[in-house]
């Protein structure tokens, strides 16, 4: 697998981080994207912990750049949905009713691919011998997405302040006060520009 460099997981969930790797998604000059690989998918899923780094070498090397591609595309699809659906409930919006219908799809396709097991110990969730489908990243951010969607932690989802990277974060802060994806990007950079404007005459 090509070397990918890391994601900045700042979002404290992987539906969350999974919507940022469209970075400077409402920048007039341009968004750019993270998620620009089938390789760049399985880095970002395995440093979420929701593969195994070895699980996620296996996949790169047996999946097939076509594979690949629909797979990445896939993701690409729930993403785009997700944000839709977060940036509506943030802004005051109904979500549309196609993005509902998207999430709908993925969050059932997730679900009826696993089968509900008894080890002994818990009760848990097994994909049925689709651990090795290229298409197992998509499953598993449907899985994690539709966790929190339907949690309470969706009163807790805030966008960074500046308004040309939004990132989505869940605010833990105790006063819920937190409002930069990272202090040292953008709200370093948002009070610079504030110190500018003040200080321009
Ligand atoms: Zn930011």
């Amino acid at each position: 697998m090509k070397e990918e460099r890391d994601f900045e997981l700042i979002g404290g969930h992987p539906a969350l981080d999974l919507v940022n790797t469209l970075d400077w998604r409402f920048r007039s000059g341009g968004q750019e994207e993270l998620l620009a690989t089938y390789a760049g998918l399985l880095a970002f899923v395995a440093q979420e912990h929701l593969l195994s780094p070895r699980h996620a070498r296996e996949l790169g090397r047996n999946t097939s750049p076509g594979a690949g591609e629909a797979a990445l595309a896939e993701c690409r699809e729930l993403r785009e949905a997700l944000a839709d659906a977060i940036y509506a409930q943030l802004d005051g919006r109904r979500p549309a009713g196609a993005t509902l219908r998207t999430l709908e799809r993925f969050f059932h396709n997730a679900r009826e691919k696993q089968r509900l097991l008894w080890d002994g110990h818990h009760f848990r969730w097994e994909w049925q011998g689709l651990e090795t489908a290229p298409r197992i990243p998509a499953l598993l951010l449907a899985n994690a997405a539709s966790e929190l969607l339907l949690s309470n932690n969706m009163q807790k989802v805030r966008a960074c302040d500046n308004p040309e990277c939004r990132w989505l974060f869940l605010d833990t802060s105790r006063n819920r006060t937190r409002r930069w994806c990272d202090m040292k990007v953008c709200g370093n950079r948002m009070k610079a520009r504030r110190f500018k404007a003040q200080h321009r005459n």
